[in-house]
């Protein structure tokens, strides 16, 4: 792999590296992610854990209120507050990296029925009205590697 997949906050105190790519890219347009970025839609590259070097600082969870009511840690920088990556539903083998970047485009649109109008979708992206089903779009290799971390 050539592409240097690196990232951090803010401040510069949280630096990692993706070991990898991730398995697949989401843009997620629901009301949480609306609401705790501040902003139209959120974008989260699903990698596993133990691919996400951390090359310097450490990253703290704080817990966030859902309407699902599952649990979802966001961690953040603990000097400039920035999310760096969030943890649902307790899965502690994957993480959901905040990206954005030309290297990593999303793979899908989630939750779709709260896009805001004027947000156009591209042609060719899979778009859900809401959550989806790994087995029926992921592709086959990143699948392997979910069922590797889950079983
Ligand atoms: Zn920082
Ligand atoms: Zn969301």
């Amino acid at each position: 792999m050539t592409d240097n997949l690196s990232g951090g906050c803010a401040c510069g105190a949280v630096r990692y590296r993706l070991a990898s790519r991730p398995m697949f890219v989401h843009c997620c347009h629901c009301h949480d992610c609306q609401r705790q970025t501040g902003t139209a839609f959120a974008l989260n590259a699903l990698i596993e854990t133990d691919r996400v070097e951390i090359l310097s600082g450490a990253p703290v969870p704080y817990a966030m209120p859902t309407d699902s009511g599952r649990p979802h840690n966001i961690y953040r920088c603990p000097s400039c507050q920035t999310a760096v990556w969030s943890e649902y539903g307790g899965l502690t083998k994957l993480r959901f990296v905040r990206v954005g970047t030309t290297l990593l485009p999303p793979d899908i649109h989630i939750y779709t029925r709260s896009k805001l109008p004027w947000v156009a979708l591209p042609e060719g992206v899979p778009a859900f009205e809401a959550y989806y089903r790994s087995s029926e779009v992921w592709p086959a290799e990143a699948l392997d590697r979910r069922r590797a971390i889950f079983g």
